[in-house]
C-alpha cells in the first residue's frame, strides 16, 4: 500500500499549517505515522489521495451517522445552496430544526444554534452562571467539552494524548473557578460542594466519549441530580457526541435523569458545522435578546448547515429503529474483536452505546480517566497501524470513540473482525 501522495501533501501542509492539521488529533501523533489525506468518501468508505480505500469507523468524529454522502442530506444541501449561502437574518429552517430537536428531548423547551460544540458548551456555561448568579463550575477529569479557556482543564482525547491537560495560553485566573471531579465517583462531587457554595453548574458527558467510551453509571447520575437540586446547581449534559448517537432521545432516555441544560453538536449538523444548547423556558429566557446573558454568531443558524441538520435529524426520527440495528453491529464488532484478542492473550475491555463503540487493551473495567490511562498505548498504536494496512480506518487515539454508520454493513463488520484476528496474531508474534 503506497501512501506517497498523503506523505507529500502532509509535508506541504506542515509548512503552512501548524502540525499540518486544523485540529490536533488528526495528526496521528499518538499512533505514530503520518495522517492520510482524504480525496473523497462514499457510504462507509474513505478514499485517500493515493486511491487506497478504507472502511471508516471515524465518520468525521461522529457527525455522519448515515455515512458519507448520504443522498437525503446531500440533496437538501444542494437545494439550500441555490437560495443563498447566508443572510444574517432569520430563516424558516431554523425554526423547523429547533422544533425537531426539541421534540426529541424531554428536557428542553427552547434551543439556540451555534456553529460548533465548543461554542455550544461555552455559551451553556455562561447561561448557567448568568441564571444562578454564581461563578464556579465543576467538570470531570477526562471529559472534553471543547477548547474554551475555562473548560480546558484535564480534558480527555486530543488534549490528553498531547500531555497538555491545561494548555499554555490559559491564565490560571480563568480556570480558578473550574473545580475537578472524578467520573463515576459521587464522593468527589460531595467534596466539590463542601469546598464551594458558589457552584453554578456541573457539566458532564453522561456517556463519556473523549476518554474512550465510558458511560456514567445510572446510580451515579441519579445521585448527581439529587446533589445538584439540593445545592441549587444546574446540571449540564454535554451530549455533543452522544446526543443522536447513543439514542435518538439522548442519555436522559437511557438513564432517566434529566439535565437542566443540554448541549448538542456533531450529528445535529449532518456533517456541516452546527452546535446547539437548550434548556427549559425560564433558563433560556435569560439569553440575549430575551434576557441579559449575551451570546451571538454571524453564521449561527446558517441556512445550509440547518438544511443539512434538518435532513439528518428528520431521517433519524423517521427511522428510530435504526439505532438498535447500529447497536447490534457495534456489539458484534467489539465482541468479535475481543474474542480474537482473547485467543492470543491480549486483554480487552469493550463497550457500546447505540452506534458508539469503544475498546481498551486493559486488564480491568474502565470507570474513569485514570482507568482509561492504564491502556497499553503501544499495543493500541500497533493495532491502529496494522488495521490501516488492512483497510480499516480507526480513530488515531486510544481516547476516542468509534462510530458505526447505517452504511456500515454486517459484512464489513465480519471483515473487520477477521482482519483484527490477523493483526492480533501478527502483533503477538512480533
Ligand atoms: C466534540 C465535542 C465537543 C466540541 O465540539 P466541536 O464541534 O469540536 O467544537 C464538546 N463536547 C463533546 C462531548 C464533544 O464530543
Amino acid at each position: 500500500m503506497s501512501t506517497e501522495s498523503s506523505l507529500k501533501a502532509f509535508e506541504e501542509a506542515q509548512e503552512l499549517i501548524p502540525g499540518g492539521v486544523n485540529s490536533p488529533v488528526r495528526a496521528f501523533a499518538s499512533v505514530g505515522g503520518s495522517p492520510l489525506f482524504i480525496k473523497e468518501a462514499k457510504g462507509a468508505y474513505l478514499t485517500d489521495l493515493d486511491g487506497n480505500k478504507y472502511v471508516d469507523f471515524v465518520q468525521s468524529w461522529g457527525p455522519l451517522i448515515f455515512g458519507h454522502r448520504d443522498e437525503t442530506i446531500e440533496s437538501a444541501v444542494l437545494k439550500a445552496v441555490k437560495h443563498g449561502l447566508s443572510f444574517g437574518a432569520p430563516t424558516q429552517v431554523e425554526t423547523d430544526l429547533a422544533s425537531l430537536v426539541i421534540s426529541m428531548f424531554d428536557s428542553i423547551d427552547k434551543v439556540r444554534f451555534v456553529s460548533s460544540g465548543t461554542e455550544a458548551v461555552m455559551s451553556a456555561i455562561r447561561l448557567a452562571r448568568g441564571f444562578t448568579g454564581r461563578d464556579d463550575i465543576v467538570k470531570f477529569v477526562g471529559c472534553y467539552h471543547g477548547h474554551s479557556d475555562s473548560l480546558l482543564v484535564e480534558a480527555g482525547s486530543g488534549a490528553a494524548t498531547f500531555g497538555n491537560p491545561s494548555s499554555p495560553g490559559v491564565p490560571a485566573d480563568f480556570t480558578k473557578h473550574t473545580l475537578l471531579a472524578t467520573y463515576n465517583d459521587i464522593e468527589s462531587i460531595k467534596k466539590c460542594f463542601a469546598d464551594s457554595k458558589d457552584i453554578a453548574c456541573i457539566i458532564i458527558e453522561p456517556i463519556a466519549g473523549n476518554m474512550g467510551l465510558v458511560p456514567a453509571d445510572k446510580e451515579f447520575l441519579l445521585e448527581l441530580r439529587k446533589l445538584c437540586d439540593a445545592n441549587g446547581t444546574l446540571l449540564i449534559f454535554d451530549e455533543v457526541m452522544s446526543g443522536f448517537r447513543a439514542s435518538i432521545n439522548g442519555a436522559e432516555s437511557i438513564v432517566g435523569v434529566k439535565p437542566d441544560i443540554l448541549t448538542l453538536g456533531k450529528v445535529i449538523g449532518g456533517g456541516m458545522p452546527v452546535g446547539a444548547f437548550g434548556a427549559r423556558k425560564e433558563i433560556m429566557a435569560k439569553l440575549s435578546p430575551e434576557g441579559p446573558v449575551y451570546q451571538a454568531g454571524t453564521l449561527s443558524g446558517n441556512p445550509i448547515a440547518m438544511a443539512a441538520g434538518f435532513a439528518a435529524l428528520s431521517k433519524l426520527k423517521q427511522n428510530a429503529k435504526v439505532m438498535s440495528v447500529l447497536n447490534a453491529r457495534a456489539v458484534r464488532l467489539v465482541e468479535g474483536m475481543k474474542a480474537e484478542a482473547t485467543k492470543v492473550g491480549i486483554p480487552m475491555q469493550v463497550e457500546t452505546r447505540g452506534s458508539m463503540f469503544g475498546f481498551f487493551f486493559n486488564e480491568n473495567e474502565v470507570k474513569n480517566f485514570a482507568d482509561a490511562g492504564k491502556t497499553d498505548a503501544e499495543l493500541f498504536a500497533k493495532f491502529h497501524q496494522e488495521m490501516l494496512q488492512e483497510g480499516f480506518y480507526f480513530a488515531c487515539s486510544l481516547y476516542e470513540t468509534g462510530f458505526i454508520s447505517t452504511a456500515t454493513t454486517d459484512e464489513m463488520i465480519e471483515e473487520t473482525i477477521k482482519a483484527s484476528a490477523k493483526v492480533f496474531a501478527k502483533i503477538t508474534n512480533a
